[in-house]
């Protein structure tokens, strides 16, 4: 039975130690046991925000992150707890996520070994198993990161990361530094183990063409918001945002090539100070008076939920209410 693996509510704002601060506003998503959620936007969108708050790394100062029930993250004396190594992130560089003075063995075993998953004496073939699994040697459990490449580090990472036997893995734009039929391997990678191992994971990217395969439901977010929340096939064949399909017509079809490539118009505004009502208003087509004054809910729409006024029956046009 699926339960209830992930829930963010009301208004979230995730602080570091240094007192940055991110917003993001009126998130509620629930991930359930076994399902790939994507997590899609431009830079400065939140979703690393919202990745690492799911991880534990930040703590929301309003709202609540709950894994079964337990929140990931409490503050204490004004610092971040993380409660959990339930959760894992791999993150989007596999050249710095790698210390590069230990070997790949001690690397993947060190973080079960100090929580008391693995023994000492079953680490060397546990982690030889997993190197396997990951589509490497396992005697490459000797060799230093700068040993391999972009993609193998990568594989190291998410052998890493599966080595703590995780209930939920976050994936912050990771194979978005890998060449192009890298990124492909990669991603076959995780959906093979997605299917052997039963994962459940959080797959951030700012590319939708990048999401579309590895993804049960995709979450469009933009400036601290989710705009629209679909099913991916209903999501890819039917987008009801103006901002998704907007992000669809940016995304070069195989080939068609650049041709076909339309960037969105106008800046991504800050995040800390989004524009008012609709904070897409600035670059939406069909944007009206509405728009500006009202920020829309996401509600229910055909093939999901969608947060535009178009989709409650009117237009943009509408005079505020
Ligand atoms: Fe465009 Fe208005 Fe919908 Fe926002 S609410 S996406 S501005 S039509
Ligand atoms: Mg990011």
């Amino acid at each position: 039975t699926p339960g209830l693996l992930e829930r963010f509510a009301d208004r979230l704002t995730g602080q570091d130690s240094s007192a940055t601060v991110h917003a993001l506003s009126d998130i509620d998503l629930t991930v359930e046991r076994g399902e790939v959620l994507g997590l899609v936007g431009e830079s400065g969108c939140g979703k690393s925000t919202l990745g690492r708050l799911v991880s534990g790394i930040y703590a929301p100062s309003d709202g609540a992150i709950r894994l079964d029930g337990e929140p990931v993250a409490t503050w204490r004396r004004g610092t971040v707890k993380k409660t959990t190594t339930r959760v894992q992130m791999i993150h989007q560089d596999p050249f710095a996520s790698l210390d590069p003075r230990m070997r790949v063995g001690e690397t993947i075993s060190e973080g079960p070994r100090l929580h008391g998953i693995w023994s000492a004496s079953e680490a060397p073939a546990r982690v030889r198993a997993l190197l396997e699994q990951v589509g490497l040697e396992g005697a490459y459990a000797d060799r230093l990161p700068h040993q391999f490449s972009g993609g193998q580090r990568q594989r190291i990472a998410i052998a890493r990361a599966l080595a703590m036997e995780p209930d939920l893995l976050v994936l912050d734009e990771a194979v978005a530094s890998l060449d192009v039929s890298i990124q492909a391997q990669v991603l076959n990678l995780f959906m093979d183990l997605r299917k052997r191992m039963d994962l459940t994971a959080i797959f951030i990217s700012h590319d939708l063409s990048v999401v579309r395969h590895v993804c049960d439901r995709v979450a469009i977010m933009y400036l601290g918001r989710v705009v629209e929340l679909a099913p991916a096939s209903e999501l890819y064949a039917a987008p009801q945002h103006p901002y998704t399909k907007a992000l669809l017509a940016s995304v070069p079809t195989l080939g068609t090539g650049r041709a076909a490539f339309q960037p969105i118009k106008g800046e991504i505004p800050s995040p800390l100070s989004p524009p008012s009502g609709c904070a897409f208003h600035p670059r939406c087509p069909f944007a009206g008076p509405r728009c500006k004054a009202e920020v829309p809910r996401l509600g229910s729409a055909p093939t999901g939920q969608v947060a535009c006024h178009l989709n409650d029956g009117g237009t943009g046009q509408d005079a505020a209410a």
